[in-house]
Formats: C-alpha cells, structure tokens, sequence
C-alpha cells in the first residue's frame, strides 16, 4: 500500500486562487496588502525563507519589503523601527525572521509588533486569543497544516492526534487547533518515554521535531494521516523530513513529502494572513 501524497504546491494553488477576488476587492479599494519581513543578520537558511516569501508575495501581485539589518543591530534599535511601522499605515503585515542573533530577546521583540499586525500570529496576544478559541491570527504553519488534513478523508472531530514537539510556533498551536476542531489530542516532547506507544494509535500524527527521519513506518498507525514539518538534511546531504518517508509511505494513509509539503503552506499561510490585516483596517477605522 501507497500513502497519498498531501501536495504543498497543489495545495497552496488551490488557496491562492480563493484569494485573488480578496486582493482584488482591496484594490478596488486602494489597498495592497503589504507585508514588512525584517531580516537580522546572515543566516543562512534565513535568507532563503525570506526570499522565498518575497517573492511569493510579489508574484501574487501584493507588497513586500525586506528590511535587513546586520547581526550587530541593538534590541532597542530592532524595537524602535518595529513601532516605526506599527504607526505605518501602509504596513500592514510585519514579520521579524527568526532566529535573531544571541544578543536579542525575541520575545521582547515580538511583544513590540502591534497585535493587528502580527501576521506570525506569535504576539503573546494573538497565542492567548488562539487558546481561548477566538484567533485573530493563526500561526502559518499550524494554519497551513489544517489545510492539508482538511484535504483528506479522515475526520478530525473524535480522532486521535498526536503532535510530536511542543514549540510555540509549530507544536503548541497545532494542538489547539487540532483539540478546537475536536480531536483527543498527546502532545510529546523530548521527555515522552514511550514515543511509539503513542504515534502508533494516531489517526493524525504531526512530527515537528527536526530530527532527520526519526519516525519510522512500524511506528505508524495503517491509514494515518502523517504530517511531517521537520526541515533536515540528511547524511546524504539532501533535504529531508522528521518522518521515514520511504517505510513511512507504506503504512499511512496520506503523508506530506519534504521538500513539497508543509513548508509552501507556511508561505501560503503568511499571504493569507495578510490580507486579513489589510482586510481588518477596513473595518476597525
Ligand atoms: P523546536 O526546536 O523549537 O522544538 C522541537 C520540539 O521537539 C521540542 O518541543 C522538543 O521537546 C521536541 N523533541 C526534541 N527531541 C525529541 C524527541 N526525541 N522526541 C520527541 N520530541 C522531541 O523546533 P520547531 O521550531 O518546532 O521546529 C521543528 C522542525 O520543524 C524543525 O526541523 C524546523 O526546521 C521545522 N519547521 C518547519 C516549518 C515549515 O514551514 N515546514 C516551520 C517551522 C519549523
């Protein structure tokens, strides 16, 4: 047996399509949503996830500014500029690139981005409204890897799920969500004794580890849906996912591949998310 592959790109095609009447409603307007992605320092794997979307954002025909800094930039400098375009109305999305250099608080960074305009979905108030059942912005990759179960046949309400990593970013929201759409959600960690005890009764198992295919098949229940986030490279040197994907594919049901998975929903996600903070100026003045 075959897993069906869960196509990113297709996907992302599907919802782009759904949004042009949106962007194009805006304009009618006058507005272009517009997305500010801040960039400190050379990482670079940052790089590359901030030019990946640029240009996606440009391609859609929306607005997109990268402001780079070097890795020696203050907090209090990196703070002064985000209260600078939260007071831009202009700007309607900003994204601070994480990771950020040592000697900066992330946190304290992202508490500074106006709530409005947090399209990260990371700001202590958007994660609150989150945990509460009442999002304003959803984080991009728990958003996007809703998307890709809705796309299969398995119901989420009275599932099993079980997410594998508990980060802010990945872990912790995609279990909110997949518990606010009503599955029995295991959240694991690094801690977890018997980890396979729990991924082999997951009707959905979310890997977000970064841990280069260390979910094997026998560790899958058969017709799962499998969801992997991680982003590795393996010995071989080639991109690769947290799951097996070779034994992986012979017992679940639908699996995401690594490269073509998760990871074009998170920028699919992000243009979302950002016509919403366009969409929202119309309505909040
Ligand atoms: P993180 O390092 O913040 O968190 C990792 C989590 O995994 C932690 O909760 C830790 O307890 C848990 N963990 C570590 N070892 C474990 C083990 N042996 N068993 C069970 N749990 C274990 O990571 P993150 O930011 O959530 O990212 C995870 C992976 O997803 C990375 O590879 C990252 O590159 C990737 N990622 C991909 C996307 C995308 O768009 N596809 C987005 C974000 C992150």
């Amino acid at each position: 047996m075959n897993a069906q592959i869960l196509s990113g790109p297709a996907i992302a095609e599907e919802i782009k399509n759904e949004l042009q009447p949106r962007i194009e409603a805006l304009k009618a307007k006058g507005i272009i949503p517009s997305l500010t992605v801040i960039l400190v320092g050379d990482d670079p794997a940052s790089q590359v996830y901030v030019n990946n979307k640029h240009n996606t954002f440009i391609k859609m025909g929306l607005s997109s500014q990268v402001e780079r800094f070097p890795s020696d930039l203050s907090e209090k400098a990196l703070c002064q500029r985000i209260q600078a375009l939260n007071q831009d109305p202009s700007v309607h999305g900003i994204l601070v690139q994480l990771p950020l250099p040592k000697h900066i608080n992330p946190q304290k960074v992202i508490a500074t981005i106006d709530p409005n305009k947090d399209v990260d979905g990371f700001h202590v108030a958007n994660a609150g409204a989150l945990m509460i059942g009442q999002p304003k912005f959803i984080p991009c990759t728990p958003y996007g890897i809703m998307k890709m179960i809705e796309k299969t046949n398995v119901t989420v309400r009275g599932a099993e799920a079980v997410v594998i990593g508990a980060s802010n970013i990945v872990g912790k929201p995609i279990a909110l969500l997949l518990q606010a759409a009503g599955a029995t959600v295991t959240i694991c960690n690094s801690k977890t004794k018997d980890l396979a005890a729990h991924t082999k009764r997951a009707d959905i198992l979310v890997v977000a580890v970064g841990k280069p295919k260390m979910i094997t098949g026998d560790m899958i229940k058969p017709n799962s849906v499998v969801i992997d986030v991680g982003i590795n490279r393996g010995e071989d040197g080639k991109l690769c996912g947290d799951v097996d994907e070779e034994t992986a594919k012979e017992v679940a049901g639908y699996i995401t591949p690594v490269p073509g998975g998760v990871g074009v929903m998170t920028i699919t996600m992000l243009l979302v998310n950002t016509i919403e903070a366009a969409e929202k100026t119309l309505t909040t003045f």
